[in-house]
């Protein structure tokens, strides 16, 4: 069979059973696809293809990996690297442990957005459920205490342990279910209701109640789109995120010699203890400076110095200083060969513009300015700058 059109659609295993783990199915055809991998199409099948933001299940067809699967007017394509024999019969294995945990991240988001969307008014306008990431898109803004309101809400339905009900109404029955929908959705709708919680229009295996979920834990929350955009993670993924927090957090506290409730005190204090060292050597190197400075003789046309330790503000006030002095090019390159350079370039005669130009062609500076001066960094060394610059 050539023509994937001739080919009836392809049964879907776990929307009967979304805890089927083996089934025996029929290879309706196996076709090579243009990248060497190999299309196989089955009668029926318990893989879950990429569909609706979620990324297919895993597993294998006999002892061959399934690499990918993908649906397209209901027929489902699994991708494998060799050959299967058209009309034979082959075993098919999901990787469970993977399909349990997107059925956990998946009943989560319904719950998630059902509370959204009852207690704000807010849809879901994007979901995406990989193996690394769990984001939901919401068209309105949730503050902080709104998205912990809603994580404390759903947290509650999980230990609740609520019946999680696919189904598959009637045209007739439909028109009388008031339900979510991310799209308008072609042929039968199938509708995942957890009473009292949700009711969405979704192709997705779920988990059977919803204590299974484990628990849910939102990760993080950012504007976006004009609403935001939020992460979760539920189950063992939830609690393998908690064990590598802690972890880090753990280290954190040993190697400061703090506790969890100090940390971040201890952190500000060493980084204002930071900042006013930085100061002191600041003001340590600028003395050296001056001294190097009063060495250079006012008919020196271009004076560029090379320092390491100084303060933007005081480069600017130095080379504001240095071209009421001297009639070229007068500078600081501060930094080092190992950590490249940050610059300050001024002159009152020549126009800074066309130095920046030349500094970005031919040392990767980047950086602007006006054409009485320019500011930047550059990864240059100090021998190719000073070889550039004609000083
Ligand atoms: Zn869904």
């Amino acid at each position: 069979m050539n023509d994937d059109t001739n080919i009836n659609i392809t049964k879907k295993l776990y929307d009967g059973d979304a805890y089927l783990k083996e089934f025996e199915a029929t290879v309706i055809s196996c076709k090579e696809s243009d990248d060497g991998r190999y299309k196989v199409i089955l009668d029926e099948t318990c893989f879950f293809p990429e569909e609706g933001g979620q990324t297919p299940d895993k597993g294998k067809l006999n002892d061959i990996d399934v690499l990918d699967v993908q649906t397209k007017n209901g027929i489902i394509t699994h991708y494998v690297d060799k050959p299967l024999e058209e009309g034979t019969q082959v075993k098919g294995m999901i990787d469970w442990e993977h399909r349990f945990s997107n059925m956990q991240q998946h009943s989560g988001e319904h719950i998630f957005s059902g509370l959204v969307h009852s207690t704000f008014g807010y849809d879901n306008v994007g979901f995406h459920l990989s193996d690394n990431v769990v984001t939901m898109d919401y068209n309105g803004v949730l503050s902080m205490e709104d998205v912990y309101l809603i994580e404390e809400k759903a947290n509650d339905v999980i230990f609740r342990n609520i019946e999680i009900i696919p189904s598959f109404p009637s045209d007739d029955e439909i028109k009388n279910i008031e339900y979510r929908s991310k799209k308008e959705i072609d042929g039968q709708i199938r509708i995942v209701t957890i009473p009292g919680v949700d009711v969405c229009a979704c192709c997705a295996p779920h988990v059977k109640r919803t204590g299974e979920i484990g628990i849910l834990k939102v990760m993080s929350v950012q504007n976006y789109k004009g609403g935001v955009r939020l992460s979760i993670l539920c189950g063992k993924r939830a609690l393998y995120a908690f064990r590598k927090k802690n972890e880090v957090v753990a280290s954190i506290t040993g190697e400061l010699s703090s506790s969890e409730d100090t940390l971040v005190d201890s952190i500000q204090k060493i980084k204002e203890k930071g900042l006013s060292y930085k100061h002191k050597f600041s003001m340590a190197c600028l003395k050296n400076v001056r001294r190097e400075l009063e060495e250079i003789g006012a008919d020196e046309k271009n004076v560029i110095l090379f320092e390491d330790g100084l303060e933007t503000a005081t480069i600017r006030n130095l080379v504001n200083e240095m071209v009421e002095i001297h009639e070229g090019i007068c500078g600081i390159f501060n930094g080092s060969d190992e950590e490249g350079y940050s610059f300050i370039l001024a002159s009152k005669n020549i126009d800074m513009k066309d130095v920046a130009g030349m500094l970005r062609e031919k040392t990767g500076a980047k950086g602007g300015g006006s054409s009485a001066m320019i500011q930047g960094a550059t990864s240059a060394l100090k021998k190719d700058i000073t070889e550039i610059l004609h000083v």
